[in-house]
């Protein structure tokens, strides 16, 4: 216990700490109780995997009702699950297309296998999986908003600086708890981020690592295998260094996504050009109206050097810190381009029909603030309003 302790600490370290190292000791010594992710790889018989980790439910519980996606083994369908005893609840549903092979069959359950083996409010939920029938189904809860990069761009400005951080900060206790089980997920992006109808993301997409070449932005490297260049550190395109810390700068790439409502990272440059520019150091730049403190968090998730970039667990605080302090979410004067108000979202809901902050904080699902707005002297929507105007 001592010793995991002592190692459990080095971990914690924002910069010095050796990340690969610490990696290894630190899963290896875990404090009693944290669950380790299990590849389900090493299972002999992948059928066994499944049924480790995902529930088997009867085909006659799930009701298909319509095609919202094209996955990559099939369709994804949305529908509603009814378990006896329980209320039916909404949820999507992947299905596995006719005349697949036996690898398609165990690659396709593989996401099961992973995905049961979480259990976090900011990591996608698996009901559980359909084996015993045709065809085969893969059951996830519900997200009513989709992918988070096209939310965005289909809300373009709509949302205040707060609503965009609590965003961010979702994502990251997802990515924490996900990096705290040894999983590593090496396709973060918006992309693979789902929106649910109270704006609460939920990391999703995962499989083993060539799961990622049906990624459409994946590409082949000169070191083999394919990489969403735009979202992967350098050491994981130079030598497939994959790490929480390679998982950090894709978060970066995420909150630059993010603060500029889906954005593509470094516009229409080529991947060859994105690779050169990062090794002569260029970053993406702070994107309009984001927080400089928001935009140096980003650049902190893309030092060169692994060991020096934040922790999820940090990153996590951060963004609590900032959000407690709306202040620090400021944009300074002159800097302000977008003709919307950052924090006084015009288009949902209308502010002025508000009168009290507890009632627009309510409205825009973020009532749990009312009291840091409180002790931060925002007690009454003018104030708020002359906080974007100063
Ligand atoms: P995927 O195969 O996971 O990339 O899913 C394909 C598309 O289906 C995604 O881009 C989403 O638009 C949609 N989708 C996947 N999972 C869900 C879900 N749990 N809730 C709502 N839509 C989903």
């Amino acid at each position: 216990m001592v010793f995991g302790f002592i190692i459990g600490r080095r971990h914690c370290g924002y910069s010095k700490a050796d990340q690969e190292g610490d990696e290894e000791l630190y899963f290896q010594f875990k404090f009693p109780g944290t669950k380790t992710y299990i590849d389900p790889e090493t299972y002999e018989d992948p059928n066994r995997a499944v049924h480790q980790f995902a529930k088997e439910l009867d085909a006659s519980c799930i009701k298909i009702e319509r095609v919202i996606g094209a996955g990559e083994f099939g369709e994804v369908c949305s529908g509603r699950l009814k378990l006896p005893g329980k209320r039916d609840v909404s949820v999507a549903i992947k299905t596995l297309k006719v005349g697949y092979t036996e690898k398609q069959r165990r690659d396709f359950l593989c996401e099961a296998s992973i995905m049961g083996q979480f259990d976090h409010p900011n990591v996608v939920h698996l009901e559980g999986v359909v084996t015993r029938g045709k065809p085969v189904m893969i059951v996830i809860e519900y997200m009513e908003n989709g992918s988070l990069d096209a939310f965005l761009r289909k809300h373009d400005g709509q949302f205040t600086v707060i609503q965009l951080v609590g965003m961010l900060r979702g994502i990251a206790a997802g990515m924490r708890y996900l990096s705290d089980m040894g999983y590593v997920h090496r396709d973060l992006a918006a992309r693979n981020i789902l929106v649910n109808c109270n704006l609460v993301c939920k990391v999703s997409d995962f499989g083993l690592s060539r799961v990622i070449d049906d990624d459409p932005e994946a590409v082949y490297t000169t070191t083999g295998g394919k990489i969403p260049v735009r979202w992967t550190a350098m050491e994981a395109i130079q030598y497939r260094k994959f790490t929480s810390a390679s998982d950090v700068w894709s978060y970066g790439i995420v909150m630059w996504e993010v603060m500029s409502y889906g954005e593509r990272p470094y516009w229409d440059m080529s991947n060859q050009d994105v690779i050169k520019a990062i090794e002569e150091g260029y970053r993406l730049p702070a994107p309009m109206d984001c927080p400089p403190g928001l935009h140096q968090l980003m650049l902190d998730c893309w030092q060169k050097d692994r060991a020096d970039r934040p922790k999820f667990d940090q990153i996590v605080g951060i963004l609590d810190k900032m959000i407690r302090n709306p202040n620090t979410l400021k944009t300074p004067m002159g800097t302000c381009t977008r003709p919307i108000s950052p924090l006084l979202d015009q288009n949902t809901p209308d502010f002025t029909s508000f009168r009290l902050v507890s009632e627009w904080l309510e409205a825009i699902k973020m009532e749990r603030y009312v009291d840091n707005f409180t002790a931060a002297g925002y007690s009454s929507l003018e104030s708020v309003a002359r906080m974007t105007i100063e």
